[in-house]
């Protein structure tokens, strides 16, 4: 699916933008006194893109950057956005200081040889405000609260969570237009999690990669991990067999085996 390549602005002053490779969501939360940019793309002339585009919208320029998470095509264009405080959870920012080399090493290894200089001068970001549970980003005239709320799709997910609009950024732990991602998942926990996103009651809710979804859509996709958890549940427990699950889930093959290995792995 194509992504759109203009600003759809979601609710009342946040804008969403989605912009390929990986049909990522870019979105911007403003207030009277700051903007809030949460997620950067993929490195630096990509996220000089998005700040190019960022003219186009009726706010001033972003005065703080936010990452969902540490997956290199939400994070690693954010040295496009330095001087500027960046927020993300604990966990992103230890993964980022763990793995965001090698991130950066394997987008290099996928990408055209003229690509390689720019993607090299991409800073690894290491974000100076991190949150271990929540904290409140006044902008002025309303706040965007930043939670963690439970492992899922990794195991340091940030929501945003936008009370006076309704609006709920929720990084790839929902995915629309293609089936959520478990290489670095916790099966088990996730529906758990995305249950207490769902609690924060918004109307609209901005994933990781495609279409905002509406209530029902992130509900659906809570069932089809709980069904999908349940399945990994009976083969831990000798109940089913493997391909009984790939033939019962309600994803894809590949998506299902992974998941299946990060539920032996990471546990109930
Ligand atoms: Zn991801």
């Amino acid at each position: 699916m194509g992504a759109v390549t203009q600003w759809q602005e979601v609710a009342d002053r946040v804008f969403t933008r989605r912009y390929d490779p990986f049909d990522v969501n870019v979105t911007v939360v403003a207030g009277r006194h700051g903007t809030l940019l949460v997620d950067t793309r993929t490195s630096l002339v990509e996220a000089s893109q998005v700040r190019d585009d960022l003219r186009e919208l009726p706010v001033s320029a972003p005065t703080a950057v936010a990452l969902t998470h540490a997956h290199l095509d939400h994070c690693l264009g954010a040295g496009a956005f330095s001087g500027l405080p960046l927020w993300a959870s604990h966990g992103c920012r230890e993964d980022l200081r763990r793995h965001g080399i090698a991130q950066r090493d394997t987008l290099i290894a996928h990408r055209p040889e003229e690509e390689h200089a720019h993607l090299r001068a991409s800073p690894i970001p290491v974000p100076d405000h991190t949150v271990t549970d929540r904290h409140r980003l006044d902008l002025g005239d309303r706040v965007v609260e930043l939670l963690v709320l439970g492992h899922g799709h990794t195991d340091h997910d940030l929501v945003l969570h936008v009370p006076d609009a309704g609006v709920v950024l929720a990084g790839d732990l929902v995915e629309v237009g293609a089936p959520p991602q478990f290489h670095d998942a916790f099966p088990f926990e996730w529906p758990a999690t995305l249950a207490r996103v769902e609690s924060l009651g918004a109307a609209v809710t901005v994933p990781g990669h495609g279409a905002p979804a509406d209530r029902q859509t992130v509900a659906t996709q809570r069932e089809e991990l709980s069904h999908l958890a349940a399945l990994c549940r009976e083969v831990i427990g000798g109940l089913r067999s493997r391909e009984s699950v790939l033939a019962a889930s309600p994803f894809p093959r590949e998506t299902t085996t992974l998941a299946m290995e990060r539920a032996v792995a990471t546990g109930d």
